[in-house]
Order: C-alpha cells, then sequence, then structure tokens
C-alpha cells in the first residue's frame, strides 16, 4: 500500500520532535544532561495522590470517579480553579474554565479552532516547539511576535495580505518561558495588548510555569491586564492555558484553559468531538490534592528549583568563556544561552555528548524561522548540586576549545 496517497495534507507538516528523539539518545547513565524539561519526578506529591485515589475509589464515589462525565470538566476543580483565577487577578466563573489533557490539548484545539490553513499564527522567536508542533497540524504560516520590539501592527498585516492570509492570534508564554526562561513585563504585556487589538486578533497565553516564580515581583497575567482594559472577562480577547503539569504532576494530564464563554463554549464542542471529557478519576484526584496542599506543595518544589537555578546561575558564571551570554530567569526550569555566532550548537552537542558526557537542547529547533543555531537551553530542574557544578564545567571546557 502507497500510504502517503492516502494521508491528508497536514500531515506534511507534522514532523517528529527534535527534542523527544534527542532525550532517547541521552538515556545513558554517565552522560549529565540538562536536556530535557521536565519536573523532577523526586517531588511528586505521590502520597497525596494515593490517598485521594483511595478516596475516589470508596464506595459511592467510585460510581462517579469510573464513570463518563461531563465534556466541560469536573465542577468542583473548575470552582477551585476559578477562584484560583480571580486571584490572579481574572474574576470568572465556572463557565469561564475548561478542562483539557494537559495544555499541550488547549493548544491543539485552539489551532483547530483558528487556523484555517494558509492563516498566520503570531509567534515568538524562539517558542514552545510544542505549540508549533499543535499548530502546524492546521498549516498556518507563522510571523514574528517581538512583543518588546514588534513591527507596526499595520506592516503585519500588510505582510500577511501580501500572502493572502489573515493573522488570527498570538501566541506566547509570557512566564519563565520554555525555551528562555524570560518574563515579559507589564509593559510589555500591554503593548501586546494593544497590537492585539489594533489587529483584532486573540492572544494566546501560555502559563504552563506562571506559578514558578522563585524571586522579583509578580506580573500579572495578560488576561488580567485584558480584564481590567475591556471589563470583564466576557469582552476579553486573551485565552489562558493552564496546567498541573509543572506544579503537581504531568502524568495526570489535566489542565485547564480560562477565556470569555464564546471560546469556552466552542472549545467544549471540541472536546466532545474529540475525546468526550479529561479523565475523571484525575480531575477528582487534582481536585482533592489541590485543595488539600497546592500552596505547600508548591512552595516546597519552588524552593528546590530555586536553589538549582541559583546553583546553575553560579556555575555558568564561573564557568562560560567570555562571549557567552545567558539568561537569569527568576521562575521555571531553563537557563537560555547565546554562543558566539560561528558555533553551531547542534554540531557542539554532538561533540559534548562524545567527548565530555554532557547534553543540552540546540536552540535552532525552537525558531519558527530556522534561525538561533548559536543558541542552546540548559534545563537545572532535574539536576544535582553536583551535577549542575560537573556538568557546567564540563560544557565550559567544551566551549574554551571551540
Ligand atoms: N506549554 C509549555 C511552554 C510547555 O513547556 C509545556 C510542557 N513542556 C506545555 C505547554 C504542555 O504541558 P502540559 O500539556 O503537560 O500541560
Amino acid at each position: 500500500m502507497d500510504w502517503s496517497q492516502v494521508f491528508a495534507t497536514r500531515m506534511g507538516r507534522m514532523k517528529a520532535s527534535e527534542i523527544r528523539e534527542l532525550l532517547k539518545l541521552l538515556d545513558q547513565p554517565d552522560i549529565i544532561s540538562f536536556a530535557g524539561g521536565i519536573p523532577d519526578p523526586a517531588l511528586f506529591p505521590a502520597d497525596a495522590f494515593a490517598r485521594a485515589f483511595a478516596d475516589a475509589m470508596r464506595p459511592g464515589e467510585a460510581g462517579v470517579a469510573l464513570q463518563y462525565s461531563v465534556s466541560e470538566g469536573y465542577k468542583p476543580l473548575r470552582e477551585w480553579i476559578a477562584a484560583r483565577m480571580a486571584g490572579l487577578g481574572v474574576p470568572c466563573g465556572v463557565d469561564n474554565i475548561l478542562i483539557t489533557s494537559g495544555s499541550q490539548q488547549a493548544l491543539d484545539y485552539l489551532g483547530k479552532l483558528m487556523l484555517s490553513p494558509g492563516d498566520t499564527a503570531l509567534v515568538t522567536s524562539p517558542t514552545y516547539l510544542g505549540a508549533l508542533g499543535a499548530f502546524n497540524a492546521y498549516e498556518p504560516r507563522y510571523a514574528r511576535l517581538d512583543p518588546m520590539r514588534n513591527a507596526e501592527p499595520a506592516a503585519l498585516a500588510a505582510e500577511a495580505a501580501d500572502a493572502g492570509s489573515a493573522i488570527k492570534f498570538a501566541y506566547l508564554s509570557a512566564d519563565f518561558a520554555n525555551p528562555t526562561g524570560e518574563t515579559l513585563s507589564r509593559a510589555g504585556r500591554e503593548a501586546l495588548l494593544d497590537r492585539a487589538a489594533a489587529l483584532d486578533i486573540a492572544v494566546i497565553e501560555d502559563a504552563a510555569y506562571q506559578e514558578l516564580r522563585y524571586d522579583g515581583t509578580p506580573v500579572p497575567p495578560i488576561l488580567a491586564l485584558d480584564v481590567a482594559r475591556s471589563g470583564g472577562i466576557e469582552n476579553t480577547r486573551t485565552i489562558y492555558c493552564g496546567s498541573f503539569s509543572k506544579t503537581l504532576a504531568p502524568g495526570l494530564r489535566v489542565g485547564w484553559v480560562c477565556a470569555a464563554r464564546e471560546v469556552i463554549g466552542r472549545l467544549v464542542l471540541m472536546k466532545q468531538a474529540a475525546d468526550l471529557h479529561s479523565a475523571t478519576l484525575n480531575q477528582i484526584a487534582t481536585n482533592h490534592v489541590a485543595r488539600a496542599e497546592f500552596d505547600a506543595h508548591v512552595a516546597r518544589i519552588k524552593a528546590v528549583y530555586a536553589g538549582r537555578r541559583d546553583r546553575m546561575l553560579a556555575a555558568l558564571s564561573r564557568e562560560m568563556p567570555a562571549g557567552v551570554e545567558f539568561t537569569r530567569p527568576e521562575g521555571g526550569m531553563f537557563v537560555w544561552l547565546t554562543l558566539d555566532p560561528a558555533i553551531d550548537a547542534a554540531e557542539l552537542l554532538a561533540r559534548a555528548v562524545r567527548d565530555e558526557r554532557v547534553a543540552f537542547v540546540p536552540g535552532g529547533a525552537f525558531f519558527a524561522d530556522g534561525s538561533g543555531r548559536n543558541t542552546l537551553r540548559l534545563s537545572f530542574s532535574c539536576a544535582s548540586d553536583a551535577q549542575i557544578d560537573e556538568g557546567i564545567a564540563r560544557l565550559g571546557r567544551l566551549l574554551r576549545q571551540s
């Protein structure tokens, strides 16, 4: 069978994630890897989940937990999230919340909701690779979103129109972004909302890391700034994608969207058509654990991650040769390095693994336009102090030879 002739054109845009392929190669005990951007499994609240799952399996409860449930999501969890969003400056009701299978599913649905083939999505450069993966299925074109120094809306619109394309949304991760670790300032968020209003497009705010702030002053979510200027959530253009993956545990696949009811209503139709609802049991367990100990748990993991970030920044200051620049993230899991323009980080990785047994993610993968070859991402989330010291020393040695 010639399968290629039955596959849809959208498959041409769907590639294996370079990072996932890379991570498979790095699973060797003597490699110090700063490549994977995942939470430390030692920090999962496993006891709390054990109790929550046991409670959910008690007679009387199990019939609900193991049954089909509504597409919008488990109502007590949506209520907890709505209260949490209100605390972030987004007064809203349960009807503004949809539970998704991780925020990744929200990105897929938002692509499906807004992108017809050839439409334009504005994305930062670099951006979260998984967002490009989700959007690619809907065959968009990308244009560069630079929240601080953007092309004027008129120029962006003219460029899209020349390409016969309509701009639909701007996507960004505003807090401790994957991959750069950087946070968009309040002024940058306001400027972004101004531009989005001028273009009359949506803003997708990916808040996957928002809870993981270690220091500095919290910046209100873009959605909160949007609510403040538009007089209520029903008039906003921002779609907030939240997740329990980095705070509680990613394996449960529980995330949410917070947005105007008009958007949520459409996403509920998509959820019905795609998978009916997210796993009932996981939503119930997440609700138990969130209500019992979300803040205490997040405070615990933040203390650990903050220590690792400090350790990595200290090691980088000590070990990096002149000319290497790195970000100083106030939260999240990543530090972003910019090397001499002559260095190709993908080639560097091959040598790093072969000669120094240290690994990272070459930054080129995170750029929709093929640039950024001299950049790389380091994750400190799963590394011990000793691994950080030794791994960054190895990287420094390699870069001094380059
Ligand atoms: N957004 C960003 C920026 C991420 O880094 C990730 C996971 N690495 C996600 C979304 C998806 O997370 P999840 O589906 O587990 O909520």
